[in-house]
């Protein structure tokens, strides 16, 4: 259940989810569905609408890209369409890698490459503070206007680069990257533990009660 405790109800909605992975469906509809729930609402993918062919994301920061990749996805099939965009943010680094986590290390899009390259831009670093960042963009088409402008969502979760991995679960930067707080990698935590303080989980929980607030009594 959502931190508040409330649940919304929404009917006959479909939400176009602007990817092509399964699992982050799939990660989307249990985290939205704990937010949000109705008869028929019914998050479906690229692939469900039968887009082809990549959306090309050249934006300068995490906002642009998930709107870049929304309204491509909005204009494409006339539905209410969510996208999102995240990486990791190194202190030390100025930011780096941001935007270009996924290919860090080159276009390959090779974690265990990405993660020796911050390990080894790191090594003689002190500040070791990081944070993973979300940005989920929500457009609204002509035909739903009346839910007024698209918006943008922000998650953060805030933690430190450790110099050894720890843990096997996850993705990505996930053995690198500490909740001090929790004393636990992402890597450590299963999944329900990890979306509970993740970046994605908290955006997620911010759309959820934006897209509701603009829902609610206009179906
Ligand atoms: P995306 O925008 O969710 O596809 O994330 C872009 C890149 O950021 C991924 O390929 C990862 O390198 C990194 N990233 C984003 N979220 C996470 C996470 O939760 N754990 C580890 N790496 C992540």
């Amino acid at each position: 259940m959502p931190r508040n405790s409330q649940r919304h109800f929404l009917n006959d909605m479909k939400i176009l989810i602007a990817s092509k992975n399964k699992g982050k469906i799939a990660e989307l509809q249990r985290l939205l569905s704990a937010h949000i729930t109705g008869e028929s609402i019914e998050l479906v993918s690229l692939d469900d609408v039968g887009f082809v062919g990549d959306i090309e994301e050249n934006g300068s920061t995490f906002a642009e890209n998930a709107m870049i990749k929304a309204n491509a996805a909005a204009a494409f099939s006339g539905l209410i369409s969510v996208a999102d965009d995240s990486g990791l943010e190194v202190n030390a680094l100025g930011g780096e890698p941001g935007i270009y986590s996924a290919r860090y290390a080159g276009e390959a899009h090779d974690d265990s490459a990405n993660n020796e390259k911050l390990l080894s831009r790191l090594a003689d670093k002190n500040d070791r503070s990081a944070a993973f960042v979300c940005c989920m963009a929500c457009v609204f088409p002509k035909d739903f206007a009346k839910y007024g402008e698209d918006f943008t969502v922000f998650g953060k979760c805030e933690g430190e680069i450790i110099r050894e991995y720890r843990g096997e679960g996850g993705f990505g930067y996930d053995p690198l990257f500490l909740v001090s707080a929790l004393g636990k990698t992402f890597a450590e935590m299963s999944a329900d533990e990890k979306n509970a303080v993740s970046h994605r989980g908290k955006a997620v929980e911010l759309l959820g009660l934006e897209l509701c607030a603009r829902i609610k009594n206009k179906i």
